[in-house]
């Protein structure tokens, strides 16, 4: 009989101690990307909440959410757009700073990537103090979208991200 689908991706995803520095613990998402089926499975549990939320627009977050996000998109016949890290977007760009443990950062998307009336997924690999997703919606609401729900793979729980996303439907597929 096969493994329920959290416990296979929680096999499957390598911790990594003390990386990129000392006390953190990284979920290495690149086994998985390495196993097409497993892959396919997860991908498929990401966007159960899109199909009920009307999405009209998934935007990763720089870099591996584009890994999730794009594949969700196809999958959703929708427009993928990168949410990215400064000086890296090309065309006009609106920008939204927040706040990590020991420092900020920033990112930017095109103001054209997401409308008026765009109802969108964010979507990222790893749901850690929950900064970085909220940044986002945050960036998604400037530009004239709505952020119908926020979907990743790994929530990181005794972060308590989903505190920096009140109101916010999220959906992790594995909690830790
Ligand atoms: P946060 O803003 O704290 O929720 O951090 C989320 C971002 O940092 C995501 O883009 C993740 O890819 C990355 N991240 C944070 N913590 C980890 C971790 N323990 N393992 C892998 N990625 C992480």
């Amino acid at each position: 009989m096969t493994a329920p689908l959290r416990d296979r991706l929680s096999a499957i995803l390598r911790d990594v101690p003390d990386f990129p520095a000392p006390g953190i613990v990284f979920k290495d998402i690149t086994p998985l990307l390495a196993d097409p089926v497993l892959m396919g499975e997860a991908l498929t549990a990401m966007l159960v909440p899109a199909r009920r939320l009307g999405v009209t627009h998934v935007v990763g977050v720089e870099s591996r959410g584009f890994l999730f996000g794009m594949p969700m998109a196809l999958q959703l016949g929708v427009p993928f757009a990168p949410a990215r890290k400064p000086g890296k977007l090309p065309w006009h760009t609106e920008r939204e700073s927040y706040e990590l443990e020991y420092r900020s950062d920033v990112l930017e998307m095109h103001t054209d990537a997401v409308g008026a009336g765009a109802r969108v997924l964010v979507v990222d690999d790893v749901l850690a103090t929950g900064g970085t997703a909220a940044a986002t919606c945050r960036l998604v609401e400037r530009l004239g979208g709505t952020v119908v729900g926020v979907s990743v793979l790994v929530e990181l729980g005794f972060l308590q991200g989903r505190t920096r996303l009140p109101d916010r439907a999220v959906h992790a597929v594995v909690t830790f």
